[in-house]
């Protein structure tokens, strides 16, 4: 697999693939990469001619109090991965190559970004939306492949495409779990095996959400159902947990026919996320 950390080789290698007939898929990753990712890039091998992963931890998407400074940092096995999944470049720029020091501009979406993650980690998506802006027009592929697993981020993701007329096809993969239900996440490594242990009731509040869904449950008292079963769990400490429209992210309404289940909590210092789509009786 084919290495670059310069924006503007990048740009030019990728120019050269697409001027030759190929369909160009990004995959945007922080690094440390697991089966989610790998999924990801496998997808986008399926569907592209060529296929471009990007590993930048970006700093502006990370609060000052959130965990950047031991975000894990593997580019070893990260390539390895990225070359066994079938990517064909890799974009591995570093802070200076990607941001301006007296940068003045980014792109912010309003409405969709102020809920949930937006409200808990304030400045995250503003993070986000500029830096996968910025890895767009670097790459500039005719698809970018994203987790389910971030729900909220490839709603985002997607509104920024369409308001700003990018053409680009999101493609949204889904969320690959360990054997036992968590979702894979680069951030797992941090937990005690005590605290993996307790993380399994995050999955089982999903099922659980699913099979309320399914028996035709009311969608508040789904999510309160949730919160009760997370709450009940020592070291695990709830965030929300929350039953929505699948597309704004606002309460589902009694008679909706889908939804998401989204929730996130905290386990010792580590705050993970999961979503779980639900079809209502
Ligand atoms: P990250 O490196 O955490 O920024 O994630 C890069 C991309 O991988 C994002 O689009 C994530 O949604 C996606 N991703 C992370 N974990 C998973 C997972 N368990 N399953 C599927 N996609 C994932």
């Amino acid at each position: 697999v084919e290495v670059n950390s310069s924006p503007n080789a990048v740009r030019a290698l990728i120019q050269q693939a697409r001027r030759e007939g190929a369909i160009a898929g990004v995959v945007p990753t922080m690094g440390a990469l697991h089966a989610g990712h790998a999924s990801l890039i496998e997808a986008a091998r399926k569907d592209c001619d060529y296929v471009v992963s990007t590993i930048f931890v970006n700093p502006t998407q990370f609060g000052p109090n959130e965990d950047i400074d031991r975000y894990p940092r593997t580019l070893d096995d990260d390539l390895q991965k990225c070359e066994a999944a079938g990517a064909d470049l890799v974009f591995t720029p570093d802070t200076s190559q990607m941001y301006l020091p007296d940068a003045e501009s980014d792109v912010r979406v309003t409405g969709l970004t102020q809920k949930l993650e937006g409200e808990r980690r304030p400045g995250h998506f503003d993070g986000v939306t500029t830096v996968v802006a910025k890895l767009f027009n670097i790459t500039v592929p005719d698809k970018a492949y994203f987790g389910q697993k971030d729900y909220q981020q490839q709603l985002v993701i997607r509104r920024m495409v369409m308001d700003l007329d990018w053409g680009i096809e999101i493609v949204t993969c889904p969320i690959i779990r360990e054997a036992d239900g968590l979702a894979m996440s680069s951030r797992n490594r941090y937990l005690s095996a005590e605290d993996r242990q307790r993380s399994l009731v995050l999955h089982r509040s999903l099922m659980l959400a699913e099979q309320l869904a399914a028996a035709g449950i009311r969608t508040a008292e789904i999510a309160a159902r949730m919160s009760r079963l997370i709450e009940a769990e020592d070291g695990v400490e709830l965030d929300y947990a929350v039953v929505v429209d699948r597309s704004t992210l606002v309460p589902a309404a009694d008679d909706a026919e889908t939804g998401v289940a989204l929730l996130a909590a905290k386990l010792g210092k580590t705050r993970l996320i999961d979503n779980q789509e639900l079809r209502f009786r």
